[in-house]
């Protein structure tokens, strides 16, 4: 399921890619998840040309999905074995490759933001958890009560979740031959990952950035931290390789370092089409694991492709993987 949208800004300033979670949406989602991702990417499309920073338009094109409740990320989160939201988030900028990102925070409308200040206002990568949350409040983000990020549809989600037997998150993605079928279609897959990568031009090429958020995986233990925030994971972004953005079994992107991979394969001179396709062909082929990934290159070239049933997805152009 995708929304294909042109590029074409008029004078190719601008590159922009969204996705908002690859795995098998089913029929009556699959609009709502097209508009989802629509929005987020008309909102980075109109930062952009207000002449906001690109990172400000990542920012924005991830909050949009971050509020709405269709995908798993802010509100409308999975839940973990405890029943609690905790949210992952990460950003990265490739010119100097700064990048800061959150893990295992609960109490934050917007942890692409807080992402964001890690990434402006510290002199660290990575905040996790009660740390995270101080800094946050530090900053001034406000919190609010972690049940008004719990969509009601969730504590449904998650008594199902319980009385399946706490099935593990490899099902959700498919790893064949281990807990369940591929592409699995169970109803503890719904919602997905957001994320967005932008290139805009400079010069002869295209700065990089790159954005994620997600609520992780139904039913992870508490602390689990998945890739989103992983940088060289979920996310990267190099302006001598590519802007990388991923989404799926986020343990088996962690093993794969997935996003690091495509951007290397960017940077030896692959075009993002084949880089991400070879990152997920190589990701089935050593851990079974599915997903998406989207990615950008200095030369504003494109590459999307997924090896689950779906990725909801606006952009040029992206491709299902038949594995
Ligand atoms: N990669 C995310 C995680 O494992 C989940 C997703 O992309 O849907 O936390």
């Amino acid at each position: 399921m995708f929304s294909h949208i042109l590029t074409d800004t008029g004078d190719q300033r601008f590159v922009i890619q969204v996705h908002g979670g690859a795995w098998a949406i089913p029929e009556t989602l699959k609009l709502p998840h097209a508009e989802g991702v629509r929005r987020a990417y008309q909102a980075a499309l109109d930062n952009l040309n207000n002449g906001k920073d690109p990172m400000r338009a990542v920012i924005a094109a991830l909050k949009v999905m971050e509020d709405d409740p269709v995908f798993d990320a802010g509100t409308g989160s999975f839940l973990n074995e405890d029943g609690q939201v905790e949210l992952d988030a990460a950003v990265m900028e490739g010119k100097d490759l700064k990048a800061g990102a959150v893990a295992s925070v609960g109490r934050f409308k917007n942890p692409c933001e807080i992402a964001l200040a890690v990434m402006e206002r510290t002199d660290h990568v990575l905040l996790i958890g009660a740390g995270a949350e101080r800094f946050a409040l530090a900053e001034g983000f406000k919190p609010v009560d972690p049940k008004s990020l719990v969509h009601p549809r969730e504590y449904e989600g998650y008594e199902a979740w319980v009385k399946a037997g706490r099935p593990d998150s490899r099902i959700f993605f498919g790893e064949e031959g281990k807990t369940g079928t591929a592409g699995s279609r169970a109803e503890h897959s719904k919602r997905g990952t957001v994320g967005a990568v932008i290139g805009a031009r400079s010069g002869a090429g295209f700065d990089l950035y790159s954005g994620i958020s997600t609520g992780g995986t139904r039913g992870k233990k508490a602390g689990r931290v998945g890739d989103a925030p992983l940088v060289g994971c979920g996310l990267y972004a190099d302006n001598e390789g590519a802007a990388v953005c991923c989404t799926g079994w986020g343990e088996a992107f962690i093993r794969m370092a997935a996003a690091k991979s495509v951007s290397d394969l960017v940077g030896r001179g692959a075009h993002p089409q084949e880089a991400v396709e070879t990152v997920l062909r190589n990701l089935h082929r050593r851990t079974k694991g599915r997903g998406g990934i989207i990615a950008v290159g200095r030369d504003g070239r494109t590459g999307a492709a997924f090896t689950t049933p779906d990725m909801a997805y606006a952009g040029p152009s992206c491709e299902q993987l038949i594995l």
